[in-house]
């Protein structure tokens, strides 16, 4: 059916690469391009397919993508690598007229600040190119709009208040990692935290708003209120919601330690001089750090990523609850990867086959709410994530 090129070569690009290997009707040929060409080449050497191949490429480098693009003649371009490699993609994507989907919002290396004025202004362009730009199509940002969306479609006439909730109840055994790549999750934690109410956003400090929150086949955990990127979109997509929240749990042994490293400037990303050389101290603990990609193999637990809908049907109050579980040992087994880097690889391997199919493409560039939620929730659970849904509850963040 198509060819794919997978830009990036760590636990997400190593999931979504080794599910498209469970549809190779759709997934013909598929070139992974890194910065660092043995990792694609152990991730092909993994999943043992002759169809694959490998390519060093630093992304940032427009002109050199753009010559790759040209010479693999994909359909499409998986973004797995970093946010900061996002607009120089999307551009190479542009000149070359291949379609684009990515993970994660844009971010500036220099600047923690996100948002996706940068990515949506691309929509002129891409439209008249006639070729489709798919954001955030991961787990969340990802499937918690395409949960978001399906409520919508089914459930609602107008949804008023929106709770994302994402548990990792699973334990590694290490003393202190990050379950995707240090610098960009630190980053996440470390900066100011943002919710949606009547038309405005509210900042608050990093971590300030926490509260338990009950999860399904977990329990209850403390919970903790950050900004997301697809918060922004779906208020955007969904203009009747009144508030928008996200909440993520951390156990108290990473909280503990992020302190220390934050108030030691661990995790500062201004860069300084070591030894005659220019260092940015959160690049240097990314390399101390074990690399996500390796936390598998000792990985045993669940994590639950949902999201909780109130709002009016039929005249009528109406709650709705729509959820995964993931299994880290399960997806270890399938994929050599933890469940965080699995969660995500298999969204964006469904939203690439939608687009392959025809069934997700459209020109222009889009978040994921705005393309049909149906054919992706029947196609998510063929290839390894089932979802649950609950109408008219209590629901778990009001307990
Ligand atoms: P990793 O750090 O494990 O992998 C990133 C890969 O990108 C590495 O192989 C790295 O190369 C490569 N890379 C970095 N810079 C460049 C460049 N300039 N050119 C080419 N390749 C480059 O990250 P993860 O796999 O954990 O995460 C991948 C993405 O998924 C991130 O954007 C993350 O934010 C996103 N994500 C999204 C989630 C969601 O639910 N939506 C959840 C989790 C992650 P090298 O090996 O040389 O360093």
């Amino acid at each position: 059916m198509g060819r794919a090129m997978i830009i990036g070569a760590g636990g997400v690009a190593t999931a979504a690469a080794c599910k498209m290997t469970e549809a190779p009707e759709v997934f013909e040929e598929v070139m992974i391009a890194s910065r660092t060409k043995e990792k694609c080449d152990k991730i092909i050497k993994q999943i043992d397919k002759t169809n694959y191949y490998s390519a060093q490429i630093d992304a940032m480098n427009i002109n050199e993508l753009a010559a790759l693009i040209k010479d693999f003649k994909p359909d499409i371009v998986l973004n797995l690598a970093l946010p900061y490699q996002n607009l120089a993609i999307m551009e190479a994507c542009l000149q070359t007229g291949v379609s684009y989907l990515d993970t994660a919002n844009y971010e500036s290396p220099d600047n923690p600040h996100f948002d996706y004025i940068k990515q949506w202004s691309y929509f002129d362009k891409y439209k008249s190119a006639g070729i489709t730009g798919i954001l955030g199509c991961g787990f969340d940002p990802g499937v918690t709009q395409v949960f978001t969306a399906y409520a919508a479609k089914h459930y609602f006439d107008e949804i008023h208040y929106l709770d994302i909730v994402d548990c990792n109840a699973g334990d590694h055994g290490k003393y202190f990692a990050t379950n995707f790549n240090p610098e960009i999750n630190i980053r996440e934690v470390t900066a100011n935290g943002r919710y949606y109410e009547d038309g405005k956003w509210i900042e608050t400090k990093p971590l300030e708003i926490h509260r338990p929150i009950e999860y399904p086949e977990i329990g209850v955990m403390e919970s903790y209120l950050l900004f997301h990127e697809e918060l922004e979109s779906l208020v955007k997509n969904f203009p009747t919601i009144k508030r928008a929240r996200f909440w993520m749990t951390f156990s108290e042994r990473y909280l503990t330690a992020l302190e220390v490293l934050q108030e030691v400037g661990m995790t500062s990303i201004k860069p300084i001089n070591y030894e005659g050389k220019e260092i940015v101290p959160l690049q240097f603990l990314k390399a101390v750090l074990p690399d996500p990609s390796t936390l598998g193999e000792n990985y045993k637990g669940k994590a639950c990523i949902g999201v909780q809908l109130k709002g009016i049907y039929q005249g009528k109050e109406r709650t709705y609850f729509i959820w995964s579980i993931f299994d880290h040992e399960k997806a270890y087994k399938e994929t050599g990867t933890q469940a965080v880097a699995y969660s995500t690889g298999v969204p964006a391997m469904v939203g690439t086959m939608l687009y392959l199919k025809e069934i997700w493409k459209k020109p222009g560039v889009f978040n994921v709410e705005e393309f049909d939620p149906d054919p992706f929730l029947e196609t998510m659970p063929i290839y390894g994530i089932d979802w649950y849904e609950a109408v008219d509850i209590v629901l778990p963040i009001d307990k």
